[in-house]
């Protein structure tokens, strides 16, 4: 597929664990298995879309059943505040 970078066609879906500093800016948490692109020139890359879908989420996620590491199906599955 289409590197988003590049745009040469040499990118694939893989996916990409990060981390992320939590609304209260005290407290990180790491993100397992984020969607992400591998492109063969530009590497591994999490898309702007991906992560502000994961900014806003865990503004809005209710995440106090969760420890500091979980995987992105999980924070999709996150109760809303
Ligand atoms: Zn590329």
């Amino acid at each position: 597929m289409q590197c988003l970078w590049c745009n040469e066609d040499k990118a694939r879906k893989t996916t990409k664990d990060g981390y992320w500093v939590l609304p209260d800016g005290a407290s990180t948490v790491e993100i397992l298995q984020v969607p992400a692109l591998e492109c063969a020139d530009c590497g591994l890359y999490i898309e702007d879309e991906i992560n502000e879908e994961v900014e806003n989420r865990l503004h809005t996620s209710d995440l106090t059943h969760y420890s500091n590491v979980f995987t992105y199906e999980e924070l999709l599955k996150a109760p809303t505040i």
